[in-house]
């Protein structure tokens, strides 16, 4: 890690010989996703909808995310939910909407693909590839992905180990596609009170055991909108790449996770925070002027 003559760390994992192994303090990846440099000095935020829902939801987010400084748009097309009878996901017709969005805001996008039969489609649409925490142990769906061109954005699963989700990662490089981005999200504890216990020790553990630039989900990590900006501050003080944040244009109308997903107004003065709080601890930030 930067910011530290200390030694790679001692754990109890030896990850030697494998690709996704840090092999000194100053090898580093960087994902590029159409033009957005991930893992570099300047920090990178992706927000949008939990899930593409309708053309005006998703332009009309698609624009507060432009206009507020997020440079990468999100939203699900293929939606992984507990209950099969919640709303499911647009599939190609969110794909669409998801183009048509980039198509005006310039920005690209990223969404989630949970089924190597999707996995064509997924890629004629998108910029970045999502693997899901449901998904992050599918392994013909990690090797898929590692077959393809595409950046992966790799969330870590609810209930996987730092070793795990590293060799999540594993399999997508030995396909031999090392654009990984791996995604801090929670994991499930004793703690009911928030919908997962955000992991901010894996911020720089993750850093220093590997050289892919990692990023963090305040949102899916604590299910509660207010708390989203607390630890989204928290988790770039700890040294995250970037951070993946739920923004609707009406959340209370969301069809799929509301309850954590920024308005727009509360995204607008995170950002303002993010620029004060990123020199602070040596970074930049994306602007779209940098890539469009
Ligand atoms: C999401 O990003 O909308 C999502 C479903 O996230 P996770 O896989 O982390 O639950
Ligand atoms: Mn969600």
């Amino acid at each position: 890690m930067e910011n530290t003559k200390c030694d790679l760390p001692i754990t109890n994992i030896n990850l030697a010989g494998k690709l996704v192994a840090r092999k000194s303090l100053s090898h580093q990846t960087i994902v590029d996703v159409n033009g957005v440099k991930i893992g570099g000095n300047n920090l990178v935020v992706i927000a949008g909808p939990c899930a593409v829902e309708s053309k005006e939801q998703l332009l009309e987010t698609a624009r507060y995310v432009d206009k507020y400084g997020g440079i990468i748009l999100r939203g699900g097309a293929f939606k992984p939910r507990t209950s099969p009878y919640s709303f499911q996901g647009l599939e190609e017709e969110g794909l669409k909407l998801l183009k048509l969005a980039k198509l005006e805001t310039g920005l690209p996008v990223v969404t989630e693909v949970m089924d190597t039969r999707q996995m064509d489609m997924v890629c004629a649409y998108s910029d970045m590839l999502q693997i899901g925490s449901r998904n992050m142990s599918n392994f013909p769906l990690l090797k898929e992905a590692g077959k393809t061109e595409k950046p992966i954005l790799l969330k870590r699963g609810m209930n996987a180990t730092i070793e795990e989700f590293l060799m999540a990662a594993e399999y997508i490089l030995s396909e031999g596609n090392n654009q990984v981005v791996l995604c801090e999200r929670g994991i499930r504890t004793f703690e009911t009170i928030y919908r997962n216990t955000l992991d901010l020790n894996a911020v720089p553990m993750l850093k220093s055991l590997t050289h892919l630039p990692v990023i963090v989900d305040p949102s899916h990590g604590t299910g509660h909108r207010w708390m989203v900006g607390h630890m989204a501050k928290a988790a770039i003080a700890a040294g995250a790449d970037g951070l993946i944040m739920e923004m609707h244009y009406r959340p209370e109308e969301a069809l799929c996770d509301g309850n954590q997903s920024l308005y727009p107004e509360d995204f607008h003065k995170l950002m303002e925070e993010l620029r004060v709080l990123a020199p602070a601890v040596g970074r930049g930030i994306v602007h779209s002027e940098l890539v469009k």
